[in-house]
């Protein structure tokens, strides 16, 4: 297994909900290192241009708008093929669909307000990685 990196976002209704305490915890528990993070507050410009792949989808508008409600908490995580560990403890896209134990299953509401972003392939998180941290904040 390799060493990777993937991308994280804590979403605006579990940032509300303050949760970031507990989701933090599960992914450290995990095993998952956070080498790189901060809190923001998106503005639309840049909600579109991270889910600029979704923008022919039906639910682009509503995601957008989601993402810039309140702030959130967007880090880099490392360890052992990251980016599928990281996608277990989030769990499926729909909380009706996740297993116990996941941050979707513990928080999420619906498949629109679904608590966290994970990059879903090595490919996107190093571009995903890049558009919020340039490469000097990164050890
Ligand atoms: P994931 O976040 O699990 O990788 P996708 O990449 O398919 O899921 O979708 C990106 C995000 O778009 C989801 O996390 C969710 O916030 C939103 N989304 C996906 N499907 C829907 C839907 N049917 N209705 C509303 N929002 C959706
Ligand atoms: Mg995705």
């Amino acid at each position: 297994m390799a060493i990777e990196r993937t991308l994280s976002i804590i979403k605006p209704d579990a940032t509300e909900g303050s949760h970031i305490g507990d989701i933090l915890g599960m992914v450290e528990k995990a095993g998952l290192k956070i080498i790189a993070m901060k809190m923001m507050h998106l503005s639309q410009a840049q909600a579109e241009a991270f889910y600029a792949v979704h923008a022919e989808r039906p639910f682009f508008g509503e995601l957008t708008e989601f993402m810039r409600r309140s702030p959130v908490v967007v880090s880099v995580l490392e360890g052992e093929n990251a980016v599928a560990t990281y996608r277990e403890v989030m769990g499926a896209t729909n909380p009706a669909n996740a297993d116990e134990g996941t941050i979707r299953k513990a928080f999420a509401k619906d498949v629109g307000e679904n608590s966290v972003h994970g990059s879903d392939s090595q490919e996107n998180a190093a571009i995903e990685i890049a558009f919020f941290f340039p490469a000097s904040q990164l050890p």
